[in-house]
């Protein structure tokens, strides 16, 4: 059983950081039902394929009970199609040996995660009773090019006709976390045989790989069906917690804030060049506890997450639905004890006095202040600089003068729908130095991003001081 997975991207080497796996090394995999093997059949800047291969023991699978339900014929527990074809066993291996990857983690290239690379996954044996209509109807949605052969039962006897296995390429841009992801559901979904047993948790399961995409999915029943085995009650139940999950993508969440917000500001890779200068401030400032206020997704907490500075990190936000995204990507369930004890999750809006804020070094705000009402500003000032009242404080929000210099951008449009407002740079600086007069901090001004000689930078950062002078007058902001 075999998947390739390539890029194209350069260097295309880079695919090794992603998928946590070494291109130079050949590395074994123990399995509760054989070995898994990832190796590297080509490892060039142009082009990198990492495989994975099963080696699934049929023995083994007949001692945990693992194998077909065997009400075929009298060996079929040991002579079967299961240690050729791609099945659940696939998705679990892929779980397993590229966990980091298929939750959209990697310390090594963190920002390359979130980045759609040009990517081909080849699935070498697939059974699939619907054959290619039904290959395109669940891959095709998600962006890929599907091309699929089919193959006889037997290539001695043509009469006998095609057998039900396919071999499967997909392409396309797609992150490495996608692309698994999609894989990991659809694979048994292809697939009649589901190796245990479908319980509740199956459907938790479902649901969480399926987050941001299934919920959408024009197949979504089919999908459900097949993934679940066709029991009713966990489908429906399914189905019920899907129908919500569009609903609430409907409303603004953390999934279209940024690819949204992210098509704009790409050129620069500005998120990047953001979250670097928030980290390199919090480092700064020594602070140990930090507050990442407005956390959405979980990109800064990953970062605080590796730097050992940082003994105790919370996030926040009002979404229940990013912490959520935000708790699967920074591999929450599977962390180790050590670093899971660093870190937690808060719901809670940034606008209601919240005892829990209270006690940290630091505050990180990334690009959420544009998100709420002006009227309720003050509120939120009081929440942050008086009450919870970290030592420092850094706050980022778009600099309005650079959006004319954003190709496909509309003229007097703000970067994103959900923005209730987006300063320029004395704007921003007069509500800094009166916000840090009035509550007792000092501020200071950097730019984020390429300043631009006439309008500035694309994100204005301001690192409030608690209880010192002023370090930079506002007037020498770039
Ligand atoms: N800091 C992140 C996310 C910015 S998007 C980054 O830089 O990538 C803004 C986030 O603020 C969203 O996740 C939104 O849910 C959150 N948010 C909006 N209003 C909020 C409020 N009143 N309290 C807490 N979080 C809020």
């Amino acid at each position: 059983m075999l998947l390739t997975l390539s890029t194209t991207y350069q260097p295309a080497t880079d695919l090794g950081f992603l998928l946590y796996k070494n291109p130079a090394k050949v590395q074994t995999f123990n399995l509760n039902f054989g070995h898994a093997y990832v190796f590297y059949p080509q490892a060039s800047e142009n082009l990198c394929t990492a495989a994975l291969l099963i080696d699934i023991d049929p023995v083994a699978l007949v001692r945990n009970r693992r194998g077909p339900s065997g009400d075929g014929f009298t060996l079929e527990q040991y002579v079967n199609d299961r240690p050729y074809v791609a099945s659940s066993f696939m998705s679990v291996a892929i779980a397993e040996v590229f966990g980091s990857a298929l939750s959209g983690n990697s310390r090594e290239r963190p920002a390359l995660v979130n980045e759609k690379i040009p990517l081909t996954a080849t699935v070498a044996v697939l059974p699939c009773g619907g054959g290619e209509a039904l290959l395109k109807r669940l891959f095709e949605p998600l962006g890929y090019g599907v091309d699929a052969t089919h193959h006889p039962l037997d290539e001695n006897f043509p009469d006998w006709g095609d057998g039900p296995y396919w071999s499967l390429t997909l392409s396309g841009h797609a992150t490495v976390h996608d692309l698994l992801t999609h894989l990991y559901v659809l694979i048994p979904v292809l697939d009649g045989d589901k190796h245990y047993w479908i319980g509740d948790d199956e459907v938790d399961k479902l649901l969480r790989h399926g987050q941001g995409w299934l919920a959408g999915h024009p197949e979504k029943e089919q999908i459900v069906n097949r993934y679940l085995k066709r029991r009713g009650h966990l489908a429906r139940q399914a189905l019920t917690r899907l129908l919500e999950a569009d609903q609430q993508d409907a409303e603004e969440t953390e999934g279209s804030q940024t690819r949204e917000e992210e098509a704009v500001e790409q050129k620069v890779s500005l998120n990047e060049q953001r979250l670097g200068t928030v980290m390199a401030a919090l480092r700064a400032s020594g602070a140990r506890r930090v507050l990442d206020l407005g956390c959405s997704g979980g990109n800064l907490l990953r970062l605080l997450l590796a730097d050992r500075q940082f003994e105790a990190i919370v996030g926040m936000d009002v979404s229940h639905r990013a912490l959520e995204i935000a708790a699967d990507r920074l591999n929450f369930d599977r962390l180790p004890p050590k670093q899971r004890e660093r870190i937690s999750l808060l719901q809670g809006s940034l606008i209601y006095h919240d005892a829990r804020l209270e006690g940290y070094d630091a505050a990180a705000v990334v690009e959420v202040i544009e998100h709420l009402d002006e009227p309720r500003l003050a509120a939120f000032e009081r929440v942050l600089f008086e009450f919870a009242r970290p030592k420092t404080i850094v706050i980022t929000t778009p600099n309005v003068e650079y959006n004319v210099l954003f190709e496909g951008l509309p003229t007097a449009t703000f970067r994103h729908r959900d923005h209730r407002f987006e300063w320029d740079r004395q704007q921003f600086s007069q509500w800094s130095t009166r916000v840090a007069a009035q509550y007792g901090y000092a501020v200071r001004f950097v730019p984020v991003g390429t300043v631009d000689p006439i309008h500035g930078p694309p994100t204005q950062m301001a690192i409030f001081t608690a209880g010192t002078e002023s370090l930079t007058p506002p007037a020498a902001f770039i």
